[in-house]
């Protein structure tokens, strides 16, 4: 065998029953990374969707709804679903782990589309091919939705071992990986002392969620009388989203608990000696939550996807139609979901939300439809709504909406309203509304 050739078995765990039985990858016993898997079938368009989170799952569903002659296949690397909704209050026990993780062969089979759990590493755009662990894959049509990377050299230039070291021991878990089990059994560890956390600048993802997970371990510290103090290192002047339901919650449930320093931003960290240099003081802490800047995941810099501001350096997000979601520069690829890039001067980016992912999962499918079936494709818009727990007992919420409409020179405006009272109502509706969404993309 050469070096770069490997074995394959037939992924029988890792693919949707209903595309078992015509895969290419059955057949042959040894194949190269640049063999061609998958091969198409039917008479219908090849859509390929990279990325199995909230955005990814939805345009599968619906784009086999809307052209049931496509040939869906969805790549994604994790074995299962992990929301990050809910996750903060599974990181204190409110929820359960099979909650937050659920099946995705359900869907695909429920659905018809096909799923394949592989690594996506490159593109070859003049081809519209997809570079995978598995082999290459042909698309007609194809969706970037794999949210959102850590941008660690914003902080640590290219020294990897400070970069290693701090995501073993200061676990960010906003991604959905081992980081998320990896903070849960800090949380459970935690016996005292100073946690800090560092809030990433905005664009970040879901925007009020650090401060609902401040609040959650802030309860827990509570709870268990552990002799422990939350630091909330925030880059913004103010708490926002929601900051007056934010403050009243540090104020009147934990008031000896949780610190919240504004105009925080990050200068240095020294992950070895547990020191943080920010522009608002330095800081000692006993243990962490360490988020750096978020970007657009690896996937959007791989296809050449990231947009460039004036002085012609990276933005870290997808440069794409901010109305119609295709890129800028080859309008057969559409982002969905956190790795979008900014949509108007006056607010930016979308919220970086499950919400505005499953929205727009279903306008990109729609869109796709519109243009397979030779019509004109119509605008729309999202909107967002995001629940926050801030007491764990009583269970209470507060909460954020985002509408959106179009103003007279096409500009997209963004108003929002924030819920600022805390109230056990709020916790019936954030369920309710995860439910809706489960039963809308993961077929529950
Ligand atoms: C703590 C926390 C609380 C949150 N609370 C809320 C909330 O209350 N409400 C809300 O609306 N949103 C909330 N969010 C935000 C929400 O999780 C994200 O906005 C949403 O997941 C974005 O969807 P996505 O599809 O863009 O990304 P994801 O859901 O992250 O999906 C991306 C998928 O792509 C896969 N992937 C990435 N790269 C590759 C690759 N190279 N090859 C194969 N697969 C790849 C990943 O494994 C992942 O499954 C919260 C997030 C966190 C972390």
């Amino acid at each position: 065998m050469q070096r770069r050739h490997f074995l394959i078995r037939p992924p029988a765990l890792a693919l949707g029953a209903v595309a078992a039985p015509s895969l290419a990858l059955a057949a042959p016993a040894v194949i190269t990374r640049d063999s061609r898997i998958l091969p198409r079938e039917g008479k219908g368009p090849r859509i390929v969707i990279c990325g199995g989170g909230w955005g990814g799952l939805t345009a599968a569903r619906y784009l086999r709804e809307l052209i049931p002659q496509a040939d869906v296949v969805l790549l994604e690397r994790n074995a299962s679903f992990w929301s990050g909704p809910m996750s903060n209050k599974w990181l204190v026990d409110i929820v359960n782990t099979d909650f937050v993780n659920r099946d995705m062969l359900r869907p695909a089979n429920r659905y018809g589309y096909k799923l394949l759990q592989t690594e996506v590493i490159g593109f070859e755009r003049d081809q519209k091919l997809v570079r995978t662990a598995h082999g290459l894959i042909e698309y007609d049509f194809l969706i970037l939705s794999g949210g959102i990377r850590n941008a660690y050299d914003a902080w640590f230039g290219n020294d990897q071992r400070a970069i290693d070291y701090t995501r073993t021991h200061f676990p960010s878990a906003y991604i959905p990986n081992q980081e998320m089990l990896a903070l849960k059994q800090k949380l459970q560890d935690f016996k005292g002392g100073t946690m800090v956390m560092t809030l990433p600048p905005p664009p970040h993802r879901c925007p009020p969620s650090p401060y609902e997970r401040a609040c959650l371990i802030a309860w827990h510290i509570k709870k268990h009388k552990i002799p422990g103090k939350v630091l909330i290192l925030d880059p913004k002047p103010k708490i926002a989203p929601i900051g007056v339901g934010y403050k009243q919650a540090f104020e009147e449930l934990y008031p000896d608990i949780i610190t919240h320093v504004p105009n925080a931003r990050v200068q240095e960290v020294d992950p070895f000696n547990k020191r943080i240099k920010t522009a608002a003081g330095d800081f000692q802490f006993d243990d962490a939550i360490l988020m750096p800047p978020h970007q657009a995941a690896d996937m959007v810099w791989h296809a050449g996807l990231i947009g460039k501001d004036a002085a012609g350096k990276p933005t870290g997000w997808a440069d794409m139609h901010p109305r119609l979601y295709h890129a800028h520069g080859d309008d057969r690829v559409y982002f969905v979901g956190d790795l979008m890039g900014p949509i108007s001067d006056q607010f930016g980016h979308y919220p970086k939300s499950g919400h505005v992912a499953n929205y727009v999962g279903k306008i990109v499918a729609r869109n796709i439809a519109q243009r397979v079936a030779g019509q004109e494709v119509t605008p729309l818009l999202p909107d967002n709504l995001c629940y926050m727990m801030v007491n764990g007992d009583p269970q209470e919420e507060i909460s954020v909406k985002f509408e959106y409409e179009v103003d007279p020179t096409g500009k997209v405006i963004q108003t929002q309203i924030d819920m600022d009272v805390r109230t056990s109502d709020l916790v019936k509706e954030d369920f309710a509304w995860i439910q809706g969404k489960f039963h809308d993309f993961l077929a529950l």
